[in-house]
């Protein structure tokens, strides 16, 4: 898939950020892309000229538009991946939906979108050598997409251990903080929600989002299993929304109730109880 969505890059002379989603789009004969009211984020429909037509919902923030223009995208090129079986760049990715036959094509299109948007090059040259959250925000600005997108295209690239978060809190309301998603370096195969909350936890992470302090960062929390957390915050309404980015603590994490076994992360059962609501 990757080399697919690199081939189509190149094809459409895509080589600076931001990705000039328009010149991906008449590689895969999109002949029209219209910015309306719509009630979906965006659709896309035959011309019936062999070609595509592409809706997009209008009253969204550009990095939101994007994103939907790139998910469209992606359906377009997973369209005519199938559409032509004798394409080498069709057998690849035919070998590889049969490994996950049962993945949810709106999760490769995701997938497809957040590549479309940073594209591996650009991942390699910003990271990891600078990883950070820092880095990151500079990495979505620069590629005209959200900081969640390029988190979760940075954090394959990290090369020690840690997960990125997302987590959404009701302000003054201590227990309301969830985890929305979880993602791991690839030093990690996974780490689930709750062992990230529980973890975090141990950070102070939960007295920083109710105290109301505003922080653009919180560095160099080193307790527990977290060596380093690196996060955002921002209100949308009552609601408090973090982004960030948590370095494991290799020698602590197992005091903390964290195991690694093949490369698993897993809360000990019984020690993080009480956090792993
Ligand atoms: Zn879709």
């Amino acid at each position: 898939m990757e080399q697919a969505v690199t081939y189509l890059l190149v094809k459409s002379k895509c080589h600076v950020l931001p990705t000039d989603l328009d010149a991906v789009a008449r590689s895969l004969r999109v002949s029209k892309i219209t910015y309306g009211k719509i009630a979906a984020e965006g659709f896309v429909e035959s011309d019936n000229l062999g070609g595509y037509q592409i809706s997009i919902r209008i009253d969204r923030s550009l990095q939101r538009r994007r994103f939907s223009l790139a998910h469209e995208l992606g359906h377009v090129l997973l369209n005519r991946m199938m559409d032509r079986p004798d394409a080498a760049i069709s057998r690849q990715y035919r070998a590889h939906a049969q490994v996950a036959a049962k993945l949810d094509e709106e999760a490769i299109v995701d997938y497809i979108a957040g590549m479309l948007l940073l594209p591996p090059w650009a991942l390699t040259r910003s990271l990891p050598e600078s990883f950070s959250m820092q880095t990151v925000t500079q990495l979505a600005r620069t590629a005209e997409c959200s900081l969640p997108t390029a988190l979760i295209r940075s954090i394959w690239q990290a090369t020690s251990d840690c997960f990125a978060f997302h987590l959404r809190a009701t302000r003054g309301r201590e227990n309301s903080l969830r985890v929305l998603w979880v993602r791991t370096s690839r030093s990690i195969d996974h780490i689930d929600s709750l062992c990230a909350l529980a973890t975090l936890k141990s950070t102070g992470v939960i007295r920083w989002v109710v105290d109301g302090i505003d922080p653009r960062y919180c560095q160099d929390c080193d307790e527990g299993a977290i060596d380093r957390v690196q996060a955002m915050a921002r209100d949308d309404g009552d609601q408090r929304i973090i982004y960030g980015i948590a370095w494991l603590h290799r020698t602590r994490a197992s005091q903390a109730g964290l195991t690694r076994d093949k490369h698993l992360y897993q809360v000990t059962r019984g020690q993080n109880e009480g956090a792993a609501k």
